[in-house]
């Protein structure tokens, strides 16, 4: 074989080796690096591809971490963006006053739970209990959330929990567009500082904020997206399972795949 030849089997024998490293995490689904977007423009890949990436001199590179990623996601240039544990960070911004949420809460949800989880789960928005409280899901759709966490074997404590807003809208009204785009940096920092391994999003809020995307929760659910690097799954928010209890078995299936797919991340690291 000439020398060009052997160089190209041995890139190609370095990206299968990669390949097959990336299968045994994300399992069949190939996705595709992106570059993070600000606005919500069109719609996710409902069925997400990941391309893997060999650099110019044939050695494969990893997939980008919620932490490369977050270094990309135009982080304001705010003396919190440099904040490097969630202590910090929340003191920084918990006066927020960057919309008219800020002049109407009660207190700042933040987020609860391990600041090291490998599980993080992303709800709406505060509702009363929470704002009362200053902890996320605290309230009926909580209590649920805490049942479904336990069926799949996962404790509150162990994972971490916050949502796209910090702070209720008032009469628990949908996040406005501007509130989400203001408040969700936050969220960007909090994923930098946690850095998990996967990540559930608890409704369409949740979902399409992340993804950006205008995709339906029919589109969405049951099946992973990569969030800068970060497997990612859509579900039913709790408080929609209360109201439509035909929404629960779908919404346990999700989560059982989910776990599914944790085993085998946590097994292959
Ligand atoms: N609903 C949410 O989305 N988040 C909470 O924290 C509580 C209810």
């Amino acid at each position: 074989m000439s020398e060009p030849e052997e160089e190209i089997g041995r890139v190609l024998d370095r990206a299968g080796k990669y390949l097959r490293r990336q299968k045994e995490v994300y399992g069949e689904t190939l996705y595709k690096n992106s570059a993070p977007t600000r606005n919500v423009s069109k719609e996710a890949d409902p069925a997400p591809t990941r391309v893997s990436e060999v650099d110019l001199f044939g050695q494969a590179t990893a997939p980008p971490s919620a932490s490369d990623a977050a270094s990309r996601a135009q982080l304001p240039n705010e003396l919190w963006a440099g904040a490097n544990n969630l202590d910090v960070l929340n003191g920084m911004i918990c006066t927020c006053l960057k919309c008219g949420l800020g002049k109407t809460r009660k207190n700042f949800v933040f987020g609860v739970g391990n600041a090291k989880a490998d599980i993080v789960l992303i709800g709406e928005a505060p509702g009363a209990d929470e704002d009362e409280q200053g902890e996320p899901f605290v309230g009926r759709a909580g209590q649920l959330l805490n049942k479904i966490l336990e069926a799949v074997k996962f404790k509150r404590e162990e994972v971490y929990i916050c949502n796209i807003l910090k702070c209720r809208p008032p009469d628990n009204r949908k996040p406005a567009a501007e509130e989400i785009e203001l408040c969700e940096p936050y969220l960007w920092k909090q994923l930098e500082i946690i850095n998990p391994k996967m990540i559930l999003c608890l409704g369409l809020t949740a979902g399409q904020a992340l993804l950006k995307t205008t995709s339906s929760l029919t589109n969405l659910r049951g099946k992973f997206h990569n969030y800068r690097g970060v497997p990612l799954m859509v579900t039913y928010h709790p408080a929609a399972l209360l109201r439509n209890p035909n929404w629960k078995r779908p919404c346990w299936e999700d989560v059982q795949v989910f776990r599914k797919r944790y085993d085998e991340i946590s097994a292959v690291r």
